[in-house]
């Protein structure tokens, strides 16, 4: 197995009296080697006017000035500039950790080799279903072929090995399946996220969950992480739009299950940093750049934009008086904020906002209600771009021959036993996914 994680990403006493990003993310080029249905920056071509090496070897000075502890290196696909290891090799140089995000269509070997040369400590690996799936999603066939082969011999290397899936209708009912495959191919870390309607995915409304599925994730989850993942040491890291509170969060999002971990709120601006291949400087990568960019690395200062861009304080900012419909009156809403900025802006067209939540649907639920999205607005085609979406609420119209999968889940997650394989078998699982794919 490779290596365990340094948590450099984890929030430190000192980040809390002083905030600043520690984590960057950054899209190097826009050029990739696949053609993902959902992906989020429409990802193919290099952009017209992206950064020189000599001009990335200065954003790498910058965000060392600035305190940052690890960058990840995305693209497109990072390993297609020709100097993707000559960046990686001066943030560490920097002492900035430097992990990579791909898809790994031709992560050859001589490039893992070159990686581990210039001291890339990590290497996630997209991995979107079993072999039919991921490659209906991904583009070309073959597409997971290689990402599976690339993935065993980033296990073999010196590099972490870690995988990222992205959760949809698509992927969902092979979560369980996946897990094993993480397990067989020796991942220290899983991160799933939700599919988010931005760019590519913003065409595809049937790849989407509905809010009301978070019902059935976060029990699937769950017991994925306890049963699956963590007898072999695996992490499972929940990404910032799958969420927030009730029980679930705790015991699914944090690594450990102790009382008093929840989420925090967006990080965008106050402890991350995005950051695109022709300069541009966000909160966080995947907010529409349109919106949320604070400035540019060819006529500011990074220091200055996190301090002064309004486009960047605004989210740290934001209080319940900025959040609308449910969140606004949300128990949680000063704390969370509305969640996730991004999955709740190319949602909505606006944040503060957002049905994506475990909480939220439980309470909808107890009620014998559900929100369901509907499409109204297309995308006009543009990276980052989205649509926009109706919110309905309606009584929940399977009721009557629909288990009750969450007295089942609750009961589980507060039973001792739970951990008791037996107690929720494959079949079972599969029965669930069965009836959830028919909806
Ligand atoms: S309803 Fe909104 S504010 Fe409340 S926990 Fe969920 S996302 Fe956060
Ligand atoms: S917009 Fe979403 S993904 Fe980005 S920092 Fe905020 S919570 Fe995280």
């Amino acid at each position: 197995m490779s290596p365990r994680r340094r948590f450099l990403r984890t929030l430190r006493p000192e980040d809390y009296e002083n905030p600043s990003p520690i984590y960057c993310v950054w899209e190097i080029t826009l050029a990739c080697d696949l053609g993902c249905k959902h992906c989020g920056s429409r990802a193919g071509k290099a952009r017209p006017n992206e950064l020189s090496t000599r001009e990335c070897l200065d954003v790498v000075d910058q965000l060392a000035s600035i305190g940052v502890r690890e960058t990840t290196l995305i693209g497109g696909e990072a390993y297609l500039r020709e100097d993707w290891t000559e960046i990686a090799a001066a943030l560490v140089e920097r002492g900035i950790a430097c992990s990579v995000v791909t898809g790994a269509r031709n992560l050859t070997q001589e490039r893992i080799d070159a990686a581990a040369r210039a001291g890339v400590s990590s290497i996630s690996i997209s991995i979107d279903g079993l072999r039919k799936t991921h490659d209906a999603l991904r583009g070309p066939r073959g597409s997971w072929d290689a990402a599976v082969d690339a993935a065993r011999r980033v296990a073999a290397s010196p590099i972490r090995l870690a995988a990222n899936t992205q959760i949809n209708r698509l992927s969902m009912p092979e979560l369980p399946a996946l897990a094993d495959l993480m397990v067989e191919l020796g991942v220290a870390g899983w991160q799933v996220q939700l599919t988010v309607p931005m760019g590519r995915a913003a065409d595809r409304p049937d790849l989407l969950l509905q809010p009301s599925d978070l019902l059935e994730l976060f029990p699937l989850l769950l017991w994925i992480k306890r049963t699956k993942l963590a007898p072999r040491d695996i992490d499972l890291a929940p990404g910032n739009n799958i969420g927030y509170f009730s029980p679930f969060d705790r015991l699914l999002r944090w690594r450990s299950e102790e009382k008093g971990n929840h989420w925090n709120g967006c990080s965008a601006g106050k402890w991350t940093l995005g950051l695109e291949a022709d300069g541009k400087i966000k909160g966080c990568p995947s907010l529409p750049s349109h919106l949320y960019t604070g400035g540019n690395i060819r006529d500011a200062q990074i220091a200055d934009v996190i301090k002064n861009a309004p486009e960047l304080i605004h989210i740290e900012e934001r209080t319940r008086q900025d959040l609308w419909g449910y969140c606004k009156s949300c128990y949680y809403a000063d704390v969370c904020k509305a969640g996730c900025t991004w999955t709740a802006h190319t949602l909505l067209g606006k944040a503060g906002n957002n049905p994506y939540c475990i909480y939220r649907a439980l309470d909808f639920e107890s009620r014998g209600l559900q929100e369901r999205i509907r499409p109204r607005e297309k995308a006009p085609g543009e990276p980052f771009d989205f649509g926009r979406y109706d919110l309905v609420v309606e009584p929940i119209s399977t009721a009557k021959e629909t288990p009750k999968i969450l007295d089942l889940a609750m009961d589980r997650v507060t039973s001792a036993s739970f951990t008791d394989p037996s107690l929720w078998e494959e079949e079972e699982i599969n029965a669930r996914l069965g009836r959830w794919t028919q909806k």
